[in-house]
């Protein structure tokens, strides 16, 4: 028996990141461990965080959450992918959707045949990349519906149908989001104390985080602190002194003015990302409002340019008055110390591009219940926190600096000074490989599957060099048939899809 088991933690904040912390340790922690979250209706939440990738199934599923029941609260729609307009060059769109393109075929993915067929059939006989994608055809027609059973597909689709394997996530409310988070964690008994805290005391002579000050004097004592503090990284930072790893030279917005508008259209199943001239502007549609942003850099651009751009850009009439944030894009240089660990913003952030935040909120709960810790809160534990922290940051951030680099746009100094920087190592050898042969590795654990890296790369326009002379397992005339065949199963099983807006109605149109 560990007599040493922490009994008493503290979460610090009520955000997104705090109240899925807390749910998250109220299902799966011991109930003998008391869990208490501070937060402060003085300091309001970022509460602009709508978009997510499908890993977040996994997370409402362990905690049991009844989906629709999640999507009736949250107002939340159903999201295939992300369509990136104006990103390769002005007038050009793509689409990083989830799941397979084709099916992969011997020990090659589809694309290289697809690369092939491309690179030696004239111009236009091949369908575009993107057309071999259910997520990307039904996202364009404004269809969706769940991966459906093998057994409940119609015949003549056939059980290998993409039906089958479709994969999405979510745009949702974030601030009814962390409220129906708040619900269940407090129906399983975690404790929420309203109000700010003005001061950290740390004990002598190790530095550990004893308890935190509350403005009216109380002071609530704990073995284990959760920084879920937001940008300001109440705890990790103004108390421990975490440091910082400042990525903006790579990442170089730093500004986001957000402004919810009223919608005009049933809502697509996709966000957009609409390029311009220092930055970029998410659309996400909601079931009662669309959430829109310009995630711009100040350096380049002035805020008052930035909202005229985002006023002209949206489509509705606006909801609310636009509220503008500021950040700095990366990370903490350790994301647990001593006895702290930050979640959330106030680990670092790296702009909302590929809606990979709660993703990172959701895998540091993870990796803090597998190396949870106890009051002796061994170095090595932590070590290996901070590392796997690293691996996962150092490779969301590569993957977003390619959307900039990968631009063959030339028409403002935003855009001059993110095609000719100077990137990561890890960054440039993918794209050279990809450049030469058409060939990409997924490093091991990469968030981001080598279909991600494939849309991205393809749809900003790199084109590979040579195809994968392996395909010549197939004769000219078989690959073609193969690429007949792969299209034919996709625009099937796009249009047996009901449309989104047929989808929510029946499953979580909320009240
Ligand atoms: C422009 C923008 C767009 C985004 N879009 C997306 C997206 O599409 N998808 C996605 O996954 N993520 C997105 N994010 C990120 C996402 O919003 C955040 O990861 C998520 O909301 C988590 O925020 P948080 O809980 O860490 O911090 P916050 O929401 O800032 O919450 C901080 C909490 O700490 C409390 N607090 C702070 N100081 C004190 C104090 N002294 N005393 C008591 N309480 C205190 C506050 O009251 C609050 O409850 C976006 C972020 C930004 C900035």
């Amino acid at each position: 028996m560990n007599n040493k088991r922490i009994r008493n933690v503290v979460i610090v904040g009520g955000g997104t990141a705090g109240w899925m912390t807390a749910a998250a340790m109220s299902k799966l922690l011991d109930r003998d461990i008391k869990v208490r979250l501070i937060e402060s209706d003085e300091i309001s939440t970022v509460g602009v965080g709508e978009a997510t990738i499908p890993m977040i199934k996994l997370f409402n599923q362990a905690l049991d959450l009844d989906e629709n029941d999640f999507l009736k609260f949250t107002k939340g729609t159903f999201k295939l992918g992300i369509e990136f307009v104006n990103w390769g060059n002005i007038g050009e769109s793509y689409m990083h959707g989830f799941g397979e393109i084709g099916r992969h075929l011997g020990v090659l993915d589809f694309y290289h045949y697809w690369l092939r067929a491309h690179m030696t059939s004239p111009a236009g006989s091949v369908p575009d990349l993107q057309q071999f994608s259910l997520n990307n055809v039904a996202a364009k027609m404004d269809r969706f519906m769940r991966a459906a059973n093998p057994a409940t597909i119609p015949p003549e689709l056939g059980p290998n149908s993409p039906l089958t394997r479709i994969a999405n996530a979510f745009h949702f409310d974030a601030g009814l989001y962390a409220r129906y988070l708040r619900h269940y964690a407090e129906a399983r008994g975690v404790e929420r104390i309203e109000g700010k805290i003005v001061d950290t005391v740390l004990r002598e002579p190790d530095g550990f985080i004893d308890a935190v000050v509350m403005e009216n004097g109380t002071r609530i004592d704990g073995e284990f602190f959760i920084d879920c503090s937001g940008f300001r990284g109440l705890l990790i930072e103004q108390a421990l002194h975490a440091g910082f790893d400042d990525w903006s030279h790579w990442l170089p917005c730093d500004r986001a003015i957000a402004l919810p508008t009223e919608s005009v259209a049933p809502p697509r199943p996709y966000t957009q990302s609409i390029a311009h001239g220092a930055g970029w502007q998410w659309r996400i549609p909601l079931q009662h409002r669309v959430g829109n942003g310009h995630v711009f850099s100040s350096r380049f651009m002035s805020e008052d340019e930035a909202a005229a751009i985002l006023l002209k850009n949206v489509e509705g009439k606006p909801i609310a008055e636009p509220r503008t944030l500021r950040f700095t894009t990366g990370k903490r240089k350790k994301g647990w110390v001593k006895n702290c660990v930050a979640i959330g913003l106030a680990s670092g952030f790296m702009e909302p591009l590929e809606s990979t935040s709660i993703h990172m909120v959701q895998s540091a709960i993870a990796r803090l219940f597998s190396l949870f810790p106890d009051r002796d809160f061994v170095q090595a534990d932590i070590d290996e926190y901070n590392l796997l922290t690293d691996y996962e940051a150092e490779r969301i951030r590569d993957f977003l600096i390619l959307h900039y680099k990968a631009t063959r746009r030339d028409d403002t100094p935003f855009w001059n000074y993110c095609r000719t920087m100077e990137v990561p190592e890890a960054l440039a050898r993918k794209i050279a490989l990809f450049e030469s042969n058409g060939r990409i590795f997924r490093d091991t654990d990469d968030l981001f599957a080598v279909v991600s890296l494939l849309q991205v790369m393809q749809g900003q326009g790199i084109k590979p060099q040579r195809y994968h002379p392996m395909t010549h397992t197939l004769s000219e005339a078989d690959n073609r048939e193969f690429m007949r065949v792969q299209k034919a199963m996709v625009d099937q099983a796009a249009a047996a899809m009901p449309t989104h807006a047929e989808y929510i109605a029946r499953q979580c149109k909320a009240g």
